[in-house]
């Protein structure tokens, strides 16, 4: 469409010099006007037809499959998705309050190891009905503080001079780890404690009992290997879900659709 005002342009220098280039500019200017209104006329014969399907077509969107721009615009659109709620979260760790000391319990003789008060007994009840089958819950770490995870996070990254993705993927960054809730517990198996902390504890009688018993203490796996934190799988790693507390604590506002990373 740009060829009609060059045209005139060009036909307003040729007017002043000579009448018979005139001529030829007209001649221009009117051969553009056909143009562009036989183009006109073009486009709006390719359109027309379409239009018309869409104004009678009372049949379903089906009908005329053939003209596919025009059946997306005929189609209902459907209703928007939810705007995904992606809560606060560092590395796909999720924030955690740090349990207040006098509701903490031990669960070890030393009174080195503490949960919640009723995870503690629950925990403790659970290992004595395990080991009426042979089988030895060994607690490696239940309550952690904020400080204590700062050392965990940071000091020992530096020591392993890993980077902090890295770091992020085995432990959590301080006030992110559920072991500040004291409802966390990472167990061993008393009689295979070289596979404390690895994940070959899946392959002991202790992670097997957990696997089949656990549930009834109202302990759940946390990290199991598709968790949508992205974390690594950690068969030691138990929760415990048995109160509104510990449930709110782990599921109000954060069931994740979508993986965090
Ligand atoms: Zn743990």
């Amino acid at each position: 469409m740009d060829e009609i005002p060059v045209a005139l342009r060009e036909a307003k220098k040729t007017i002043k010099s000579s009448y018979i280039t005139t001529n030829k500019v007209n001649i221009v200017i009117v051969g553009s006007t056909v143009a562009f209104l036989a183009l006109a006329f073009f486009f709006f014969n390719r359109n027309s037809p379409q239009k018309s399907v869409n104004v009678n077509q009372t049949q379903p969107v089906e009908t005329v499959e053939n003209n596919t721009p025009t059946v997306t615009q005929n189609q209902t659109s459907p209703p928007l998705n939810q705007e995904e709620k992606i809560p606060d979260n560092i590395l796909g760790h999720l924030p955690y309050e740090e349990a207040p000391q006098n509701e903490l319990k031990a669960i070890t003789n030393d009174g080195g190891i503490k949960l919640r008060q009723k995870a503690a007994d629950k925990f403790l009840q659970m290992q004595t009905d395990a080991k009426t089958q042979g089988v030895i819950l060994m607690p490696i770490s239940g309550f952690r503080s904020i400080k204590d995870q700062e050392y965990l996070f940071f000091q020992v990254k530096e020591q392993r001079k890993q980077p902090t993705s890295k770091r992020a993927e085995v432990s959590a960054p301080p006030g992110y780890s559920e072991h500040h809730t004291g409802y966390a517990i990472d167990i061993g198996d008393g009689n295979v404690p070289a596979t404390n902390l690895s994940t070959n504890f899946e392959q002991t009688s202790a992670y097997n009992w957990l696997k089949n018993n656990a549930a009834k203490y109202s302990f759940e796996l946390s990290f199991t290997p598709d968790n949508l934190q992205g974390v690594n799988y950690e068969p030691w790693h138990w929760r415990f879900v048995g109160d509104t507390h510990s449930l709110e604590t782990f599921y109000k506002a954060r069931q994740l659709t979508t993986k965090l990373k």
